[in-house]
């Protein structure tokens, strides 16, 4: 029996995937804490429905890619909660979608801060903050990639497929790295989800309808698809698993 509950830390959880990876922790059991950079009120509607499913929630402000931020989030939760057991590393942008010729630096540069270095400096601290939790709990990570990782996203935003490239590494090393102290590092691949990225990506409305017959099952995903994915690896049912990456892209 376990004597306390499983606390999740997931970065980015105001909306899209990461509020509804949130709102399935809560249903099974977990406590849950948000991070946001922006957007405090949608967070608070997060908690608010985690806490109407039983679990005791949090949010907490700030940006993943300033290193000091994330240490911070991370003292801020486990004050008010308890030892981190598991975090998804989730937080993550595009900028706005051109061909690499045309691309913005400032649209390269803050994709690669965001996805790249706010997820290292989030697996940092998760690297050295779990293997010290009580061991009663199962402690895992698991990272947001994307199919673009492998499909390139050519013409749309070839630098952000190039940070989920990164995640994938992170994952297999860290995996490697962690295994010996019980801590399992995994991470999850959505296609097409239907979130606000899209939307703050490019102005092109029907972009996601377009794009819908390229994929095999013909629809675009929900964010409650992916975090089924997540939840699972965070279980003890992927108990044996440890550096796997679950594409949940409809077959693209
Ligand atoms: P979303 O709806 O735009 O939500 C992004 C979340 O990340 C928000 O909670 C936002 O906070 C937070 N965030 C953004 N920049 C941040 C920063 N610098 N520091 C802290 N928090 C930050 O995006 P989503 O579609 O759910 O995407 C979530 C993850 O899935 C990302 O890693 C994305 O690359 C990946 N993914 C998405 C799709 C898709 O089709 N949707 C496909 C493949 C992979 P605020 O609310 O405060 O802005």
């Amino acid at each position: 029996m376990q004597s306390r509950r499983p606390v999740v830390l997931i970065t980015g959880g105001s909306r899209g995937i990461g509020a509804a990876v949130a709102q399935l922790a809560a249903a099974r059991g977990y406590d849950v804490a948000i991070t946001f950079r922006s957007e405090r009120e949608a967070a608070e509607q997060i908690v608010e429905r985690c806490r109407a499913a039983g679990a005791n929630a949090v949010t907490c402000q700030g940006d993943v890619a300033v290193e000091g931020d994330v240490a911070r989030l991370f003292d801020e939760v486990e004050a008010v909660l308890g030892p981190i057991s598991h975090v998804v590393n989730n937080a993550g942008i595009t900028g706005k979608s051109a061909k690499l010729a045309e691309a913005s630096v400032e649209a390269i540069r803050s994709c690669i801060d965001v996805n790249v270095l706010g997820a290292l400096w989030v697996a940092r601290e998760a690297a050295r903050r779990l293997p010290g939790s009580p061991g009663d709990i199962a402690r895992s990570i698991v990272n947001i990639s994307s199919v673009a990782a492998s499909l390139g996203s050519p013409n749309e935003y070839v630098w952000y497929a190039a940070s989920k490239g990164a995640i994938d590494s992170l994952t297999v090393g860290l995996s490697k790295e962690l295994a010996p102290q019980g801590v399992r590092v995994n991470a999850v691949s959505p296609g097409m989800t239907k979130t606000d990225i899209h939307e703050r990506s490019t102005q092109d409305a029907g972009r996601l309808e377009r794009l819908r017959p390229h994929i095999p099952l013909n629809r675009i995903g929900e964010p409650e698809e992916i975090a089924e994915a997540v939840l699972f690896l965070m279980s003890d049912a992927a108990s044996y698993i440890t550096g796997a990456n679950i594409p949940v892209s409809g077959g693209r």
